[in-house]
């Protein structure tokens, strides 16, 4: 089926080169895409400056061309866009739906119950700075009737946000917009309406739907396909150093990505154009494993 105007996305932070986890996340949202005769972007998510490892933006790039997933229009870098986010905030300002807030970290994990992702905040500083605070980091308003949409890969999903996450972060305490926040306004600004990630972002997606809501934006559909786990049940992350995939040899991994997401053997032997061309045709999301996590395939 044709989902006219597609338009989806790959969104990697440079905090280390390609490695399995992040090559299956780009293999299915690319070959998602491509199926539907869609568009594929790239945007280089490097809000986060002091986390980004020299080089890693461009070894990603080369990487997604040499497995040959050759991407739609200029890639979007998130270090180019600050004024965008500061507008977006300066909206929600204007509406009353953020505050900002005085709280340290250590504060908040010492009075709050732990929710979905980390501690829920509190609303210490919901109804106004305490006197003597300065602000730290300005925070938006949740409220509790539940946020609802119904993922391509997961079905029905649903969270009560005041109670799963608390009032959460857009602008944090070292100055640097949440990831939250330019998701959205990028997500809108680029014109995605398909967004096909890891499954550990799904439960930050009734966020992203409660900002776009406030901010008037367009709401995506979302997928969301497992992470893969090392042998050690850790997600595969740059961070712990996760083997990087090898540019100079493609298909062996390529492969694996395609099994890993549940998708019928490409010829054995194809060429990458074979691979891709057996991708597009037969890609279907129903048969990616609805599981968030799952162990990296044997032979990896
Ligand atoms: N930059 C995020 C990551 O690398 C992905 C964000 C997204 O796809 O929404 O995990």
């Amino acid at each position: 089926r044709l989902i006219t105007g597609y338009r989806g996305r790959f969104a990697p932070s440079p905090t280390g080169p390609l490695h399995f986890g992040s090559l299956v996340t780009a293999v299915a949202s690319h070959a998602d895409a491509r199926a539907h005769g869609g568009e594929w972007l790239v945007r280089i998510e490097d809000l986060d400056r002091p986390r980004e490892v020299a080089g890693a933006a461009r070894a990603i790039l080369d990487t997604l061309a040499a497995f040959g997933m050759r991407h739609d229009g200029p890639v979007c870098y998130q270090h180019d866009r600050l004024t965008a986010y500061d507008a977006a905030l300066a909206r929600l300002a204007a509406r009353g739906l953020t505050y900002p807030c005085g709280c340290s970290r250590a504060e908040i994990a010492h009075r709050a119950a732990r929710g979905d992702e980390g501690p829920i905040y509190p609303g210490t500083c919901r109804a106004g700075l305490p006197p003597g605070r300065a602000p730290r980091t300005i925070r938006m308003r949740t409220d509790s009737i539940p946020v609802e949409f119904d993922d391509r890969v997961f079905g029905p999903c649903t969270q009560n946000l005041e109670q799963a996450v608390g009032d959460f972060v857009l602008h944090r305490a070292d100055a640097i917009h949440a990831y939250q926040l330019a998701v959205v306004v990028d997500d809108a600004w680029q014109g995605i309406d398909q967004v096909v990630r890891g499954a550990d972002l799904l439960d930050s997606t009734p966020r992203q739907i409660w900002l776009q809501r406030a901010l008037n934006l367009p709401q995506p559909r979302y997928a969301h396909v497992p992470l893969v786990l090392d042998p050690e049940g850790r997600k595969l992350s740059k961070r712990l150093a996760a083997a990087p995939v090898d540019p100079a040899d493609p298909l062996p991994a390529l492969h694996r990505a395609w099994a890993f997401l549940g998708q019928p053997p490409p010829p054995p032997h194809c060429t990458l154009q074979r691979f891709w061309e057996h991708a597009t045709a037969h890609w279907r999301i129903e048969r990616v494993p609805q599981t968030r996590r799952a162990p990296l395939p044997a032979d990896q």
